[in-house]
């Protein structure tokens, strides 16, 4: 049985939510559609996107909205995801938000769950700077840091309440060992219908 899952896994920086997200779209047999791996990958091979971005991902500022969310809608149209996908890292603000409802009702789709990954903010940062020394991902200075959080705050967070005046956020605890937390969404998904693949 082919599951169908249209998922966006939330969080703040430093929240675990690459790492969950990989995990959850295994367990339902889809692909993970992140926008900042998307661009990383542009930049490594240098296409014409790529160049376009690095300054702006170097800053920790966001990529114009309305080329991320073109890139999106065409990975959202091969055909891997027309069984559904778990978006990470888009929407990243209202506007995208419009974006994304714009497209999806446009093909009968909507979003299934939203995960939101809680985590304080202390764990965030400890969890940011581990990062830092183990993966030198150019965007994680303290600056660049510092300026994301800064934008989650105000332009991520609020997506949740359009989100959660749908009913579909699932707010789940992102503090204990990444197999409690897959279990803890997984059940929270499980709850909604949402089978897993066979
Ligand atoms: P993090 O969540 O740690 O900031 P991501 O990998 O999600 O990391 O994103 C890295 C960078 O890619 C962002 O700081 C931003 O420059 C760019 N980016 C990713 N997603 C979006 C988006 N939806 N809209 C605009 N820019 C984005």
């Amino acid at each position: 049985m082919t599951a169908s899952a249209r998922l966006l896994i939330v969080g703040p920086q430093g929240s675990g939510k690459g790492t969950q997200g990989v995990r959850i779209a295994e367990s339902y047999g889809i692909p993970v559609v992140s926008t900042g791996d998307m661009f990383r990958a542009n930049i490594k091979q240098g296409t014409p996107l790529g160049l376009q971005v690095t300054e702006i991902l170097d800053r920790g500022d966001l990529v114009p909205d309305e080329l991320t969310s073109e890139i999106v809608r065409d990975r959202l149209s091969q055909d891997d995801a027309a069984n559904g996908f778990l978006l990470d890292g888009y929407p990243r603000n209202t506007t995208q938000v419009g974006h994304l409802d714009a497209f999806l009702a446009e093909h009968g789709q909507a979003l299934d769950a939203v995960i939101l990954l809680d985590v304080p903010r202390e764990e965030s940062i400890a969890r940011l700077t581990l990062r830092a020394t183990e993966q030198g991902r150019s965007d994680d200075t303290d600056e660049a840091i510092a300026h994301r959080l800064d934008i989650y705050e105000h332009e991520t967070a609020p997506i949740i309440d359009l989100y959660s005046a749908k009913g579909i956020v699932d707010r789940i605890d992102g503090v204990g060992s990444l197999d409690e937390i897959t279990e803890r969404v997984l059940a929270a998904l499980a709850v909604r219908g949402l089978r897993l693949a066979a």
